[in-house]
């Protein structure tokens, strides 16, 4: 066996890592989009550093499109094979990639007007459209949490719950060679304890390697209240205190139901002050019926809120915006309010209209809740500039720009090193210390997290390359 990573490695998207076993069989896991592709691809075929026809199956650890957003290409390509999921992965990841077709083709003919003026002819197309959508999910194979399944007659795999998103999973792989059984463990991306709505993560044992996800390195999450309380703050700083506008930027999926149900709790408390809360994605309003589908993969609190009121993510005062018509009227809404739309680091989607719209206006809040890449716009936000550029336009910064790491869904720095030591066989009877691969993160972070790891004595840390092969 041996692995290569193809993806996500020494930065955070296009998650992608191809498993050989010695007879030629292979594996991929996670075939995420690339955010950080210093350009984009003219030709789709630039995108896979191995022929997809040789592809014989597909894991996929949860729906985020930096990890699954380049399915739909690789099918295109000819894979043909089962891609492995939880049910709640396979229903999120269908809308996600539908929406990705879509952001896909508004930004090609954007594009395409541009060169026209420009008199430029290479432009990036669409890397799929719908149809490849289509017979992408006809490819779904779901498998539930916690119940092995043998792959054939070689490997054996199990999804364990990864905390970080409604389905998602880390992913253990067993495999015997030469009489010896071996196993590896994808974190995936992994969720924090006692997040909203989501179950706790379950840490792998006995692993011979761990490939882990990195996203906060070195970084740790600011202490803080609970979600609730933070949230509330912000709500009654903007829009009592003053009566402004909170502009909260959220993934559809994932972010805003925590959002949104920790909105509702405060409800129930009697503490949400009378104002409107416009939910302004249609993906979100699409995945939140994902949720609701799926409520026995909810945590405790979750369920026994459901169980009280009935509703998780429905209650008075809460607005859904489908339509383009709603959008655009929401834009002239100039009465105290929250919006939270998306994208999350708000690159693309409907939320750069209301950044936009209120960047300018002292009375209005962005609060940023989530991480930020480096190069996106909502890293930019975070710069404490004066001035900054949206869709081409300077605009003066006047409105407040916070932040907040409550409804992260990735461990900070202490969570991935504890993670990483419950794991690890070191220090344990077994005979193999286990090796760990970094992945999914900054470089520099990543760094941070090696030199902790090494400090502890665990000297079998790597930080592989793109592209990077070994032998397992
Ligand atoms: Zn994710």
């Amino acid at each position: 066996m041996k692995i290569t990573f193809c993806g996500a490695a020494r930065q955070v998207t296009g998650s992608m890592h191809l498993l050989s076993l010695d007879n030629g069989y292979k594996i991929l896991l996670d075939c995420g989009m690339d955010y950080e592709l210093k350009r984009n691809p003219i030709e789709t075929q630039n995108i896979f550093p191995f022929n997809p026809t040789d592809i014989d199956a597909v894991i996929l650890t949860h729906a985020h499109v930096d990890h699954s957003g380049n399915l739909p290409a690789l099918v295109q390509q000819g894979f043909s094979g089962h891609i492995f999921c939880t049910p709640a992965t396979a229903d999120l990841t269908e809308f996600l990639l539908y929406d990705s077709a879509n952001i896909q083709m508004g930004n090609y003919k954007k594009n395409l007007n541009a060169a026209k003026k420009n008199r430029r002819h290479l432009i990036p197309k669409p890397l799929y459209a719908a149809k490849q959508v289509k017979e992408t999910v006809q490819r779904f194979y779901t498998l539930n949490f916690n119940s092995p399944f043998q792959f054939n007659d070689f490997v054996e795999i199990t999804l364990l719950e990864a905390g970080h998103l409604l389905g998602a999973a880390s992913i253990k792989i067993e495999w015997g060679e030469n009489g010896a059984k071996k196993s590896l463990g994808f974190t995936g991306d992994l969720g924090r304890k006692n997040s909203k709505l989501v179950c706790n993560p379950t840490v792998m044992q006995d692993l011979n390697y761990l490939v882990a996800e990195c996203t906060y390195g070195g970084r740790n999450h600011k202490p803080s209240k609970n979600a609730e309380d933070e949230l509330l703050s912000y709500v009654l700083s903007t829009c009592v205190d003053i009566r402004g506008r909170l502009v909260i930027p959220a993934f559809s999926v994932g972010r805003t139901q925590s959002i949104v149900f920790a909105l509702h709790q405060l409800k129930q408390r009697g503490l949400l002050p009378d104002i409107k809360i416009f939910v302004d994605s249609p993906l979100a309003l699409r995945s939140t019926g994902v949720y609701e589908k799926h409520l026995n993969l909810l945590n405790d609190e979750a369920k026994t809120f459901h169980s009280t009121h009935g509703k998780l993510f429905e209650f008075e005062n809460l607005h859904y915006i489908d339509g383009i018509k709603a959008h655009d009227d929401l834009l002239n809404y100039s009465d105290p309010c929250i919006i939270i739309s998306s994208a999350g680091m708000v690159e693309g989607g409907r939320i750069q209209e209301h950044v936009s719209n209120n960047i300018e206006n002292p009375y209005s809040t962005i609060l940023i809740a989530g991480f930020c890449a480096e190069g996106t716009l909502g890293h930019s936000l975070l710069q404490g500039k004066q001035s900054i550029y949206i869709n081409k336009k300077e605009k003066r910064i006047k409105a407040r720009i916070a932040s907040t790491d409550v409804f992260s869904s990735h461990p900070g720095s202490d969570e991935i090193f504890e993670y990483i030591t419950a794991t690890s066989n070191k220090n344990k009877s077994s005979a193999i210390e286990t090796k760990i691969f970094l992945v999914h993160g900054e470089e520099s972070q990543m760094s941070l997290m090696q030199n902790r790891l090494f400090e502890i004595g665990l000297m079998q840390v790597e930080m592989p390359y793109q592209g990077q092969e070994y032998k397992l």
